[in-house]
């Protein structure tokens, strides 16, 4: 491979927060610039030695991303792609007709459609199980699948997925564990570690952190997963474009201190909806209340930035709440520093049908909070008062 995807050995890199700094540099040497160029070239002079050809093959932009974030993830390796999706396309590409994909029944709604409506064309078969659920593992060993497709926390009902354990159960079959780790970060969890093979991210969210632009990676120890992720990335074309790479490389910088305002606000958010007055119920990963609390706490450093919750509002009492809100703009995404709220049933799940999507608990009443870092006041009032004028 003339990929330039050598990363340095996780452990001379410090800690997170100086990792995110510090790896990833090498453009320094010849201007000592402080913060790297954006290298905005097509193609690279034959024979050079950063071994560079042409940027769908890599970048210098691409190889400051994938180092820092292979830090940051614990791993060896990591790849970038042009969005989550992007990430998620190039794993899949690998399998071939007949192989089968166990997944958990509550993963991202785009995982969905992509399995759904494009490779099951191809003849890639699915299974969904709730994987949160250690009575269904043996979906696992019984089927044998070519992957195991998790997410934990899960989207949007933040269920939480012992990865672990699953990373075991699925190594007993040989079947390499994918752990879409978006929701959590980099900084809150680290699949690898827990044994997984893979650890994907759409860096949309909370790598870059800034809402500007898209992109994604996966991550992982394996040498042979990283050959086939580089060769992904420019067979089938899903690089990011370098500028994008460049503010995804300035977004992680921050990540550290970012997440913990993130997970304090979030916190303090939910705790103080669920003592609010007819809402039927709240799920954050750090909650005493939440189903798998002990675990997460286990799993996660902190609870991240999502908080998900049944308000009791009809469906248009819902949709004036969302509209009285101030800070909170509704929109799809999620993990950037302002704060974000989303109706999932009719938004980033529409594609869903109503009856799989309310059997997993996505009903009219559910809202997902991404909650900012912004002033905890100042959110919790503007819930206040949005709660106010929609009831
Ligand atoms: C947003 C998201 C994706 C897709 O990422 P894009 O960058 O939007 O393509 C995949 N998985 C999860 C959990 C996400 O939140």
């Amino acid at each position: 491979m003339s990929s330039p995807s050598t990363s340095p050995t996780p452990e001379s890199h410090g800690h997170f927060e100086t990792a995110a700094i510090h790896v990833g540099q090498n453009w320094k040497d010849e201007t000592g610039a402080v913060i790297p160029p954006v290298y905005l070239t097509s193609t690279f002079e034959y024979g050079n030695s950063g071994g560079f050809d042409y940027t769908r093959s890599g970048n210098p932009n691409f190889r400051n991303l994938q180092q820092t974030l292979a830090a940051l993830e614990g791993c060896k390796h990591a790849c970038v792609f042009a969005s989550g999706v992007s990430a998620i396309t190039a794993v899949v590409s690998t399998l071939k007709a007949g192989d089968m994909v166990v997944l958990e029944e509550n993963v991202y709604g785009c995982t969905y459609r992509l399995f759904a409506r494009v490779f099951e064309k191809f003849g890639v078969k699915t299974a969904y199980f709730d994987l949160s659920n250690p009575a269904n593992y043996h979906h696992i060993t019984d089927l044998k699948p070519a992957l195991v497709w998790i997410e934990s926390p899960t989207n949007p009902l933040l269920k939480v997925l012992d990865i672990a354990a699953i990373s075991a159960v699925a190594k007993e079959v040989n079947a390499p564990v994918v752990v879409d780790n978006t929701f959590a970060s980099s900084y809150v969890q680290q699949p690898i570690a827990l044994g997984a093979t893979l650890s994907l991210l759409s860096t949309t969210k909370y790598s870059n952190g800034h809402s500007d632009a898209l992109g994604g990676a996966v991550c992982t120890n394996d040498n042979e997963w990283q050959e086939k992720m580089i060769f992904a990335q420019k067979a089938l074309g899903l690089q990011p474009s370098p500028f994008d790479a460049w503010l995804t490389s300035r977004g992680l910088k921050t990540e550290a201190v970012r997440m913990e305002r993130h997970a304090s606000n979030a916190l303090a958010f939910a705790g103080r909806l669920e003592r609010v007055k007819g809402v039927k119920w709240v799920r954050y990963p750090f909650l005493l209340s939440h189903p798998q609390h002990e675990l997460a706490i286990e799993q996660m450093r902190n609870g991240s930035g999502i908080v998900t919750a049944d308000l009791g509002l009809s469906l248009e009492q819902t949709m004036a709440f969302m509209e009285a809100s101030r800070y909170f703009t509704k929109a799809e995404s999620l993990g950037g520093i302002e704060s974000l709220i989303c109706h999932p049933a009719s938004m980033t799940h529409a594609s869903i049908p109503r009856e799989v999507r309310e059997a997993v608990g996505i009903t009219d009443g559910v809202v997902r909070f991404s909650v900012g870092i912004e002033h905890i006041e100042d959110l919790w009032t503007d819930v206040e008062q949005a709660l106010q004028r929609a009831g």
